[in-house]
């Protein structure tokens, strides 16, 4: 019996299909992605259960990046413990993170050989095509660099650009870097609207981070937040965008109706003993109300520490902070924790959203997430919501909440409250 299926193709066949998909994406003038994934600690595995178990690991691998690729995407293994996958729909470097994410998230549920449970986990270096290179020795030998660079920074995923190639060189660290822009106050908070999908009503806002670094221009938050998070540094980030927030909350303009503004928190911030305290602090210094401050938290972050992480939400929670899972559906978390989950809000994450309306099985996710906040009395969130037919779909779905660059981009704080002054309910 062969160990792959005849669909898993090896390093030349993934040559063969490159250049192919080079040809028919230039004719086309489109992007795609090309992501090499690494199963970490595959030689210990070896080693300790022997060939035969390596082996069985590799097919039940490999069949899981089958089940998560789409039809004409392509998989292929290139190397020891090395697998690649083109993604010929994936057209810029959001979408190719994302994929990445729901790889990541997928391997969370350990395999299961023998009635052992193995868990496993993978590094990812992503390149575009033809954004980095654009013919596929390059291609491939980027997609290493980028995949190197995700192992060294503790990224788990990494997107091959000239900033990750050299994070962690001696030309631009970053660590230092973000070290001054926290010194120097570099940061800025943006907000992006979300509203009603019902009545069109603005709800509330999500306050993201930027960083302008001078020459380097915007760094993105996916490419320093996990490095701040790697160093300890979110800890000041997070004390300055909870600030930031709440300062907005505080002098919100009088002509505006108030809303609730969502701020993104690293779990990592979980675990500090002191967060309860602070945020409770901070909400006291500014006068706010604790109803109007809602704090995301990433699920597959949740998951992995459910014990702590539930009783400190539920602590906040109680206070009458609004807690949003955010990015739900990739954490890979079972129907049971739904009914203890700590949280008023469900994020239902980008990736299901884009492709719902030519993926059957999107929306079947989409509507099933939907249905099932329903009973547990959550508020269901849309992001990432692009264009009109998606926010009727979405709509006539009964999803509460709408937010994407359909209904407007993340912007500054004056453009937003501008927004917000000449919002008019169609
Ligand atoms: P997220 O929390 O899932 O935020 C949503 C991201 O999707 C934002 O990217 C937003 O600009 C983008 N987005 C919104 N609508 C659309 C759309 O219609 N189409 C597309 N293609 N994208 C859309 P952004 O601002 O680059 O942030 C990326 C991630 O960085 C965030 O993902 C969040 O995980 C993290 N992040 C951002 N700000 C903060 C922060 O202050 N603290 C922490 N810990 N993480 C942050
Ligand atoms: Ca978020
Ligand atoms: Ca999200």
């Amino acid at each position: 019996m062969p160990l792959f299926p005849d669909s898993v193709g090896n390093r030349e066949s993934l040559f063969i299909k490159l250049e192919e998909y080079i040809a028919s994406h230039k004719a086309s003038s489109k992007c795609f992605a090309l992501l090499l994934i690494n199963i970490n600690h595959f030689r210990r595995f070896n080693i300790n259960k022997g060939y035969q178990a390596a082996d069985t690991l590799l097919t039940a691998f490999s069949s899981r990046l089958e089940a998560l690729s789409r039809v004409q995407d392509y998989v292929a293994r290139v190397g020891n413990s090395e697998f690649a996958m083109i993604l010929p729909e994936v057209h810029n470097e959001g979408h190719a993170s994302l994929a990445a994410i729901k790889i990541l998230g997928n391997l969370k549920e350990p395999f299961n050989l023998d009635n052992e449970k193995i868990p496993t986990t993978a590094d990812i270096g992503i390149v575009l095509f033809p954004d980095h290179a654009e013919d596929t020795e390059n291609l491939f030998k980027k997609a290493e660099l980028a995949l190197s660079d995700a192992r060294k920074n503790n990224q788990s995923y990494a997107i091959y650009s000239s900033a990750t190639k050299t994070i962690g060189s001696n030309d631009w660290n970053l660590e230092s870097e973000l070290q001054r822009a926290i010194d120097k106050d570099q940061f800025e908070l943006y907000f992006q609207p979300q509203v009603f999908l019902n009545s069109g009503q603005v709800f509330g806002a999500e306050a993201l981070i930027r960083w302008e670094n001078g020459d380097k221009g915007f760094i993105r938050p996916d490419i320093f937040i996990p490095v701040a998070e790697h160093s300890g540094q979110i800890y000041d980030i997070t004390h300055w965008t909870i600030n930031a927030a709440l300062w907005l909350i505080k002098n919100w303009p009088k002509t505006v109706k108030p809303l609730k503004v969502a701020v993104n928190i690293s779990t990592r911030m979980l675990n500090e003993p002191e967060f309860v305290e602070f945020i409770v602090s901070a909400v006291k210094i500014y006068d706010a109300e604790y109803d109007r401050l809602t704090l995301e938290i990433t699920e597959s972050a949740l998951v992995e520490d459910m014990s702590t992480s539930f009783n400190i939400l539920d602590e906040l929670k109680s206070l009458g902070i609004n807690i949003s899972i955010d990015d739900f559906g990739t954490g890979y978390s079972s129907m049971a924790y739904f009914k203890n989950i700590p949280a008023n809000e469900l994020k239902i994450d980008q990736s299901f959203i884009r492709y719902m309306l030519e993926n059957p099985m999107d929306q079947h996710i989409v509507k099933t997430i939907i249905q099932m906040a329903k009973g547990f009395d959550l508020t269901v969130v849309a992001e990432g919501i692009e264009d009109k037919e998606t926010f009727d779909e979405l709509k006539r779905l009964g999803c509460d909440i709408a937010q994407g660059y359909h209904l407007a981009k993340p912007m500054p704080q004056d453009s937003f409250l501008k927004w917000l002054n000449n919002y008019l309910v169609e």
